[in-house]
This record gives C-alpha cells, sequence and structure tokens, in this order.
C-alpha cells in the first residue's frame, strides 16, 4: 500500500491500478454537514470504523469530535491509534473473543454492547477477574424490517444479531443485577443502506415503548445507541454527494419519546464514507461473447466485493474514452464467476488501456480487501485539493 498526496488529474492517471482514490474534501464536507445536524439535536455520532478503517481518513474523522464503532478487539485498538478518545468508543459484536473482552475492559472505552445473557455472563466473569465494572449496553434485535438487502438486515427475528425481545428482560436484569456491570443502555442496529425512512420510524416506536417497558430509567440507564445504516446514492453520487442527514435526524427529533437527558449516540459508516472513495482500475482486454461484450479490469471483488456478495450495483464510468456508447458487462479478473462489476452497463467505446471510476467505494470497499488468488494489495491516493 501506498499514500500519495496529489493534487491534479494527470498526476494519478500515471499510477499503478487498481488503486481507491479518496476525496478527503468531500469528507471534510460530509463530517461537517452530518455533526451540524446531529448536533442540532444533542446527538452524537460514533463512526463505524468496519466501513473503512484506512488512517487516512479516519485520522480526519476523529478530528471531527466523533466517537468510533467498533466490532472487533482490533478495531478498538485501532480507534484508540487513530485519536478517537477510548471514552467514546463503543464495541458490539455476536462473538466476542474473551481476549477481545479483556481488551476492550483494559482500554475503558465507553460500552461494550452485548449480544446475548452468555455473552453479558461472560463479561461479568472478565470483569469480576479484572477487579472492574464493565459498562455494558444490551443489544436488542428489534423485529424491524429494514427493506434493504437480506445480507444487510440485522434487526429481523432470524438474523444472529442482538438479544430477542422476548429475552431482553432477563437480560437487563442480569446486567441490573451483577455486581460486575453497570448497565448504560439499549443498543440498536437494524441493518444497512437503509434508503427509506420508514424503518427508522417503527425502530423509534419500538425504542419508545422499550424504554417504558423495561424500566430504564430506574435501571439508571442513561445510553441511547440507535445504530447506523443510512443509505447513500450508488446510482448518482455526484448529485446526492452527501447523505440527507438533516431528514434521518430530524426523523428521530420528531418521533422518539424518551427522557430528554439521555445521550443519544448513532453510528454511521456508510453515509460518512462511501461517496469519498473510488476505485480506479485499467481494463486488460475486451472481448466478445455470444451478445455481449466483456470489458475485463484489474480491479476484481477483491478489491471491491459487494457486488459478489450483496448484488449491489455500483456507477462506472470512463475516465479516458469519450467514443460511442455501448453496453458491456465490466468483470474482474479473478477466478470466481460472481466477481462481476455490473452487467449491461452503457460506458464510451472501451479498450485495453482505458482506465474506469467505479463510484462510491469509500464504504465496505477497502476495508473488505481479499487476498484470494494471492493478489496483491491495491494502492491508495488521496487527494487532497
Ligand atoms: C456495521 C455497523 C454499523 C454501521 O452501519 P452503516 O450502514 O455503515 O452505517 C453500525 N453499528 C453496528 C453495530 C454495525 O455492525
Amino acid at each position: 500500500m501506498f499514500d500519495l498526496y496529489l493534487l491534479k488529474m494527470s498526476d494519478y492517471l500515471s499510477q499503478q491500478t487498481p488503486f481507491y482514490l479518496y476525496d478527503t474534501t468531500l469528507l471534510h464536507r460530509t463530517l461537517a454537514r452530518a455533526s451540524e445536524c446531529a448536533g442540532r439535536h444533542g446527538y452524537r455520532i460514533h463512526y463505524a470504523m468496519k466501513a473503512n478503517h484506512n488512517p487516512a481518513l479516519t485520522r480526519i474523522i476523529s478530528s471531527y469530535d466523533m466517537g468510533a464503532d467498533c466490532v472487533s478487539g482490533n478495531e478498538v485498538a485501532e480507534a484508540i491509534r487513530q485519536g478517537f478518545a477510548a471514552s467514546e468508543v463503543v464495541y458490539a459484536g455476536v462473538g466476542k473473543s474473551d481476549q477481545e473482552i479483556r481488551q476492550a475492559l483494559d482500554s475503558n472505552i465507553l460500552c461494550l454492547n452485548c449480544e446475548s445473557l452468555e455473552e453479558l455472563q461472560l463479561t461479568a466473569e472478565i470483569a469480576q477477574a479484572m477487579n472492574k465494572v464493565a459498562p455494558v449496553a444490551v443489544r436488542v434485535n428489534p423485529g424491524v424490517k429494514a427493506n434493504t438487502h437480506k445480507y444487510i438486515t440485522t434487526g429481523m427475528e432470524e438474523n444472529k444479531f442482538g438479544v430477542h425481545l422476548a429475552l431482553v428482560r432477563q437480560a437487563l436484569d442480569y446486567a441490573s443485577e451483577s455486581p460486575w456491570l453497570r448497565l448504560m443502555g439499549l443498543h440498536f442496529h437494524i441493518g444497512s443502506q437503509i434508503t427509506s425512512l420508514e424503518p427508522y420510524e417503527k425502530l423509534c416506536h419500538r425504542v419508545n415503548e422499550l424504554w417504558q417497558s423495561m424500566d430504564m430509567d430506574s435501571r439508571g440507564a442513561t445510553l441511547l445507541n440507535l445504530g447506523g445504516g443510512l443509505g447513500v446514492d450508488y446510482e448518482d453520487p455526484e448529485t446526492n454527494a452527501i447523505a440527507p442527514f438533516d431528514r434521518y435526524f430530524d426523523l428521530f427529533a420528531a418521533n422518539l419519546r424518551v427522557p430528554s437527558h439521555l445521550k443519544i449516540r448513532f453510528e454511521l459508516g456508510r453515509s460518512i464514507v462511501a461517496q469519498c472513495g473510488k476505485l480506479i482500475t485499467r481494463v486488460l482486454y475486451t472481448k466478445k461473447g455470444i451478445n455481449r461484450n466483456f470489458a475485463i479490469t484489474d480491479a476484481g471483488m477483491t478489491e471491491l466485493m459487494r457486488p459478489a456478495l450483496y448484488q449491489s450495483r455500483h456507477l462506472i464510468t470512463s475516465l479516458t474514452s469519450n467514443g460511442p456508447q455501448q453496453t458491456y458487462d465490466v468483470v474482474g479478473p479473478i477466478c470466481e464467476s460472481s466477481d462481476v462489476f455490473a452487467k449491461d452497463v452503457m460506458l464510451p467505446e472501451t479498450k485495453r488501456g482505458d482506465m474506469l471510476a467505479i463510484h462510491t467505494s469509500g464504504a465496505y470497499a477497502e476495508s473488505m480487501t481479499l487476498n484470494y488468488n494471492m493478489r496483491n494489495r491495491p494502492g491508495v491516493v488521496v487527494l487532497k485539493r
């Protein structure tokens, strides 16, 4: 991996491909907007490290007075290394190892979002052995449909995440009664790439009900973490470069009925970084199939797994050709039939050597890179205008 700080388009056209191109100006604009819209209601954002943990980005994000949302011990350590205050780090995950729990307690993070009674019990055991009290929130699986791809839905009964509604009281009672746990509050995260606000409205109603029916106030809880998932525009990223943070946070403000002293937190990943990154790739070959033209790129699912994993579609544009439009299947070099970026896309006539930009690749692209086929690590170019 190499970092470059370049100014002109022509400078990076000569770079070895594939590489991620990050636009820090857009990142700053996005962060300013997100902070402003959350701040109006006294909400705070924890950046979800798993969306992209490139230090060139996380260093900037941590400078915006945000917390971090982590899903592994290594992410917890990295968040702190990149400038997030440990006291503003939360840690979720259905399968935290003993070592990861110990490390999180050792780092004095804000809260572990626990996903089962067994995890609460283990956390209490580890805390006792360390002679510490562990701050915990119970992650609730609220049974709210997120209307997104099934692989990025997390808040339904059949998903592995969170404590099922019928078992929440038992988990809360355990957390309230254990001398080695401090119950901070409730945690929710219903899914990712959610583009309609309706699921969030349902979530608010669930949260209102639960905060009351579970006697959260008398348990001394003050933290309400509503997760992330705000979607971005993959079809028209230039027009909608910044996610609708205003409508998102305003919807919560309009629908939440919880005590005003609560600390309300959100965990946004994709909507912070997705539009700030593009994957730049060169066309290695074009070839004709039966009724199709393939453009075979030097980037593949190893650099951007989303299309193969979630059948997602990214806008692809040409950086070097303005010939007549043709239809292509843009495919990677990896030995998997799912290694396809997009079928039947219109591109200017493309030949070997042309460069393509795969847009909206700032989130869940670099952080998901695979070594499969013994691929080289892709490059990184950080654009500071
Ligand atoms: C992945 C994740 C997020 C971030 O989701 P986005 O869709 O990127 O906003 C937030 N919270 C938890 C617990 C997660 O696992």
